[in-house]
Formats: structure tokens, sequence, C-alpha cells
């Protein structure tokens, strides 16, 4: 009897291990879409700009990939690379936050979850700052903010347009209120723009949430947005727990938040540079 128990689990490993090769080899190479469940040549996608060709679902793509996309050449000079946090709590969660931090830097090759860079949008010399889902959720801490002000300041002296393409969960936790005075700082210094009569164009992709909805990412000349992007400020199981009702479908995405007077447009991946050429020719003609 015994042995026939130890063959069958022996028998069950077999495939499995197949199974574990199959996926390394193909690993990397497909991808499948979220929007129609179809597996895509990754190839395929990322000349899309990770827009699939099937359904027209928009999938993330990081800052690099988004200054490629905007401005004329794919070419910018980066400004602030060489601010850090310098970690005002001594945070620790499940690690240090000066090592997550490190880590990040590390597989990002940035310096904090956002590039600030300059550069021509159909020949128009504009700042823009856009910010990095993938180095800590593209949360806004003292860096985030510093790095924005300064993008406003450069703004104001060279009195060029301003866009910022949003991407965050929100603001830092580890930094604590630090993070949260970043929306107050921002927002101060975008008045100022303001009042320079510079426009700013707020580019909202999937997931714009949190302390970043909540100050620079709503106070837009322009706030326009990628279908299907998450929007919104507090998740919704917390908004259903308080208001004690069953949220409708399609709550915090793009098309709702349009339908709701949220947003000025709903403008797909693949016209937004032309898209935001021309709002700046309506601006600044
Ligand atoms: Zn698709």
């Amino acid at each position: 009897m015994s042995w026939f128990k130890r063959d069958k689990p022996a028998d069950e490993k077999l495939p499995k291990v197949e199974n574990g090769e199959r996926r390394v080899r193909t690993e990397g190479l497909w991808q499948k879409c979220e929007g129609c469940r179809q597996i895509t040549w990754k190839k395929n996608l990322e000349a899309n700009w990770n827009v699939c060709p099937k359904c027209g679902a928009h999938s993330r793509i990081d800052a690099v990939t988004r200054l490629k996309l905007l401005l004329d050449g794919g070419e910018y000079v980066q400004f602030d690379t060489g601010l850090r946090s310098s970690d005002p709590l001594g945070f620790v969660d499940s690690k240090p936050y000066h090592e997550r931090l490190r880590g990040m830097q590390q597989a990002t090759h940035l310096g904090d979850a956002l590039i600030s860079a300059a550069g021509t949008l159909d020949g128009r010399p504009i700042q823009i700052c856009a910010m990095e889902s993938r180095f800590i959720g593209g949360s806004m801490g003292s860096v985030v903010g510093e790095m924005i002000a300064r993008a406003i300041e450069r703004a104001l002296e060279r009195r060029t347009p301003l866009v910022i393409v949003s991407a965050s969960g929100g603001a830092r936790m580890q930094e604590g209120a630090i993070s949260l005075m970043q929306m107050a700082k921002i927002s101060a210094a975008l008045m100022r723009l303001d009042e320079a009569r510079l426009p700013y164009i707020s580019v909202l992709t999937d997931p714009t949430t949190g302390g970043v909805t909540a100050s620079f990412a709503m106070l837009g000349d322009l706030n326009i947005a990628e279908p299907g992007a998450l929007i919104g400020f507090a998740g919704p199981r917390v908004i259903e727990q308080t208001i004690r009702q069953k949220l409708p479908e399609g709550f915090q995405r793009s098309e709702f938040l349009l339908k709701h007077g949220m947003l000025d447009a709903v403008v797909p991946r693949l016209e937004l540079k032309s898209y935001i050429s021309r709002a700046l020719k309506f601006f600044v003609a």
C-alpha cells in the first residue's frame, strides 16, 4: 500500500515540472490583456505604447516611456536627479524605509517616484513631470513634492507651459505629515503659475489616487485622463462602509468621472500628444 501512495505524488510532480519549464521559456514574451483576456506578443504591445491592438485597453507604461511618447524625438533634459529623501521619521515597516528606497532606486534607476524634464512638444518648449508608479506605488513624498515645485518654478522663469502626468497611489505613508504637506506646497506653486497666466495640463493615468488626486492632479487648466484609468481619493471599500451604499458600476474610472463632470476629457494614449499640442495652441496662441 505504501508504495502506491508514494508513487502517486511522484506522478503528479512530473507534469508540474513540465509546466514550470514551459512557463520559464515563454516568460516575458507574451502578455495577457486585462481588457479582452487575449494573449498578445509583448513586442507588438510595446510597439503600440502598451495599448492592446485587439481591444484598445491601456496597460501601464513607465515614466521614461511616457516622456518618449510625449516629447519630440523622445528627447529631454532631466532635472533634480540628485534629490533623495532623508527618511525624516526613521520609518520602519516590513523593512526600514531607507532600505526600501535604496532597493527601489536600484530597480528603477530613479532617485524617487518622478522624472522632471524639459523638452519640446510639437516644437513648443514645455516643463514636464512624469510619475513612476513602480517606485513605491508612485507615492508622493518630500522629493516628489520638491521636484514638482521646482518644475513649476522653472516654468515661471522660462515662461513655458507645464504638464504633469500622474500615476500614483497617493501620499507616501513612510514620510507621514511631510508627504501631506507637499499637497499644499505644490498647490500654492500652481497658484503662482495661474497668476502668471501659464497653462498647466494635468494628465491622469492608471492609477491616480489619494493625496495626488486631492491636490495637483485635479488642479489643471485641463484635467485629462487615459481611458479606463482608476482615479479616486479613497478606495471603494472605505467609501462603501462610510456611506453604507453599494457603489455604481465603473465607479472611479475615467469614463465615469468624465460623465459626472470631474474630468475635461478622456483621451486615448495614441492621441495624447496631438491633444495636448492643440490645447496648448488654444491656451498660449
Ligand atoms: Zn485587449
